[in-house]
């Protein structure tokens, strides 16, 4: 299988990663200077996302959706509540939005505009989200896009586009996988993927998961 990372990766504004790089740190010296920043804080937010927040968070909230019935119904019904039951909030989870997969219907998630993207649940967003090529395929042609990630979909399955925006944050609960039915959340949680959170891959199958 090919790594759709190698196709959705290129990018003709190749220079905006260093120049932006520039540019943040010059607003961040600013702002220290002027005393309108500690830079201690700035260290414990990017702390925070490289070892606290992360995919871990949106799999247990997926797990307990397949575990409670009631839940499920709930974060279907007001994503951003149900999020905050399990103790996550915060400015990516203002207006959260859960997409339900299922055998019929495939939801997957881009930000056609930027790399809106739901941190406090998922992390910091992969590469290829933030690139230009998944942005503009995924909405001109899904179906294709999916294939490249390794999910093909038969004509039968509804492909549902969803946009996101600064405002709306969507999660994707995946298909709960076939023989999983013993199984804790947190046995659940190891299946989620970042990816299938996203919509652009299945939740593992626990025999794949145990190396089975
Ligand atoms: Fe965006």
């Amino acid at each position: 299988m090919s790594d759709p990372v190698d196709k959705l990766s290129y990018d003709h504004h190749q220079h905006l990663p260093s120049d932006m790089t520039l540019r943040t740190k010059a607003l961040e010296s600013v702002l220290v200077e002027a005393g309108l920043v500690d830079p201690a804080t700035i260290d414990a937010v990017i702390e925070a996302f490289e070892t606290e927040i992360g995919p871990h968070i949106g799999a247990q909230v997926v797990a307990k959706a397949w575990s409670d019935p009631d839940f499920r119904a709930r974060l279907l019904a007001d994503g951003t509540a149900a999020c905050a039951e399990l103790g996550y909030t915060g400015e990516q989870t203002t207006h959260v939005v859960a997409l339900e997969n299922s055998a019929e219907v495939h939801n997957l998630v881009v930000c056609t505009l930027c790399s809106c993207y739901p941190w406090m649940l998922l992390g910091l967003p992969p590469t290829w989200y933030k690139a230009e090529p998944y942005r503009a395929r995924s909405v001109k042609e899904p179906r294709a896009v999916l294939r490249e990630f390794g999910i093909d979909l038969g004509e039968e399955v509804e492909v549902r586009v969803w946009d996101s925006t600064a405002e709306i944050r969507y999660l994707v609960v995946p298909e709960r996988p076939a023989g999983t039915e013993g199984l804790d959340e947190a046995a659940l949680a190891a299946l989620v993927s970042r990816d299938s959170m996203i919509g652009t891959a299945f939740a593992s199958s626990p025999n794949a998961a145990a190396g089975g």
